[in-house]
């Protein structure tokens, strides 16, 4: 079944209870701008990689040999099982532009649905 906007209809979880489009092993996940890296204020620094002059959200690792990496503004809460964005007011413009419910939504989700919660086990 298709919604009205040719979206298959799905039941998709709050981005807070989902969290994949936050998680990659690539260090070029999520790409950080000029003007993205100034919204980031103090916490730029902490959170921002730079590979030759790009700049991208720093991706963390439950340890050396994990697969899972994830960006390091992202929060697990392994009780309440949720994924919270630290900067989420000023997070970068790539960021704000995947939309929830989109085919790119759809995409992460399909490719990396399992890595949020095998990432909660790991830190519990
Ligand atoms: S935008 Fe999509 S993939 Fe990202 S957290 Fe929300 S539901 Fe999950
Ligand atoms: S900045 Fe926030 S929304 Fe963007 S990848 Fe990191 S945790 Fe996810």
């Amino acid at each position: 079944m298709l919604t009205g906007s040719g979206y298959p209809l799905i039941v998709l979880e709050d981005c807070v209870r989902c969290g994949v489009c936050c998680f990659s092993e690539s260090e070029r996940h999520a790409r950080v701008t000029g003007d993205d890296y100034a919204r980031l204020g103090d916490d730029a620094e902490r959170l921002v990689a730079f590979i030759g002059n790009q700049a991208f959200m720093r991706i963390e690792r439950a340890g050396e040999a994990s697969p899972v990496g994830r960006c390091a503004a992202l929060v697990l809460a392994p009780d309440e099982g949720t994924y919270l964005c630290s900067v989420y007011e000023r997070r970068p413009e790539v960021c704000r532009t995947l939309e929830r419910g989109s085919s790119a939504c759809a995409g992460e989700r399909a490719t990396k649905g399992d890595r949020p919660r095998r990432a909660l086990t790991l830190v519990r």
